[in-house]
């Protein structure tokens, strides 16, 4: 990595993260990593159009997200017109359930899937429906078989949160045309940036009328905090989504610190590089101190120990050394921990601290 990419300084909402956990008091130096972010920021292009934009703010933003939705169909070589922008893939997720979603409706996810899938389906006053992964990939069959004629959504994430799994695009395609009747495949392509050469499934979306793709800017962009994210979808699903949008639900700073993030390819492909080069050396780091976990396509690794008891006594213990990890017990992981792939220095703690602590 060049300077331009610099690690953040210290660390920010431990006591968000913590819950109703102790925070880390007098403890030097923590680091966060829980929440699968990039470690090195956003692009200093991002960050210059915020800087531009702030006189600005008086101004109400733009209601159509034109020039975010053009730059986003440039670089990806997608239809403007089937673009929509919310709050973070959350709030596409959140719109998805809204518009196709009533009493008595089914949502399919599969039982190690983001937790936005239940949270939405039961806003929207659906039922949901969680199917059973193949350690933990993808069971395409099993969510076909999880289907009825009240499915009305089926959510994957591909590379999945929290498994960081994958399934291919043949197999996401076999799950599209097997779906019931009406039913939408929404594929969550939170991370598909740190997968070299993947499209997320648009080209799926472009092929067929009942495939949605959502995006977001807070992971390999290292937009989090602006909330930022995007659908592809068929027309006449992205006219039903902007009837419940809200006409400005994006902020300008939002909506610049986004356009220039996307532009800025060079520094995604830096952050794809690095990510991809120390997960790779904390994945095997953990291996050597007994600690396994799956190849995982996204930034951050799901280790697995013995039993929910060691998994819990390793997050408490790496908790006191300042290092903030995931507990992942509500995916139905409880003997796991999620690991965001920080920098480099940050990589080389977390394993001396697991190593410590095996
Ligand atoms: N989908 C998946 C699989 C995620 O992991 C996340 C973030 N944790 C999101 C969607 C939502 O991201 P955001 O709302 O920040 O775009």
């Amino acid at each position: 990595m060049t300077d331009q990419i610099k690690p953040q300084p210290g660390i920010m909402d431990i006591a968000l993260y913590v819950g109703g956990k102790a925070k880390v008091d007098g403890v030097a130096n923590v680091v966060k990593l829980s929440s699968n972010e990039n470690p090195f920021g956003p692009s200093p292009a991002a960050q210059d159009a915020i800087k531009r934009a702030a006189h600005e703010v008086h101004r109400y933003p733009s209601t159509d997200h034109l020039e975010l939705r053009t730059a986003i169909a440039q670089v990806h070589n997608l239809d403007v017109d089937r673009i929509i922008c919310g709050v973070g893939s959350d709030e596409i997720i959140h719109f998805l359930c809204q518009a196709y979603v009533g009493q008595g409706d089914e949502v399919v996810y599969t039982e190690h899937g983001f937790s936005m899938y239940r949270i939405s389906t039961l806003a929207a006053g659906g039922t949901p429906v969680e199917v059973p992964e193949n350690q933990r990939m993808t069971d395409v069959d099993a969510i076909l078989n999880g289907c009825t004629d009240r499915t009305k959504l089926v959510f994957i994430a591909n590379p999945n949160n929290p498994t960081g799994t994958m399934i291919g695009l043949a197999e996401v395609e076999r799950l599209a045309k097997g779906l019931p009747e009406g039913a939408i495949l929404v594929l969550d392509g939170a991370y598909a940036e740190y997968v070299a050469g993947y499209d997320g499934g648009a080209g799926l979306v472009e092929r067929r009328d009942n495939v949605v793709m959502t995006r977001t800017f807070s992971k390999i962009y290292g937009l989090g905090g602006m909330r930022v994210g995007w659908g592809y979808a068929p027309k006449p699903i992205i006219d039903v989504l902007n009837r419940i949008r809200g006409p400005f639900n994006l902020s300008n700073l939002a909506l610049v610190a986004a356009e220039a993030a996307v532009r800025d390819r060079d520094y995604v492909e830096r952050s794809r590089f690095e990510n991809t080069r120390m997960r790779t050396w904390l994945a095997e780091a953990l291996a050597e101190h007994g600690v396994p976990s799956d190849t995982s396509m996204g930034n951050f690794i799901l280790a697995r120990f013995n039993s929910p008891a060691e998994a819990h006594a390793c997050d408490d213990f790496l908790q006191k050394e300042g290092l903030i990890v995931r507990r992942v017990d509500s995916y139905k992981l409880p003997n796991a921990l999620r690991i965001t792939i920080g920098d480099e220095a940050s990589c080389r703690r977390a394993a001396h601290c697991i190593g410590q602590f095996k």
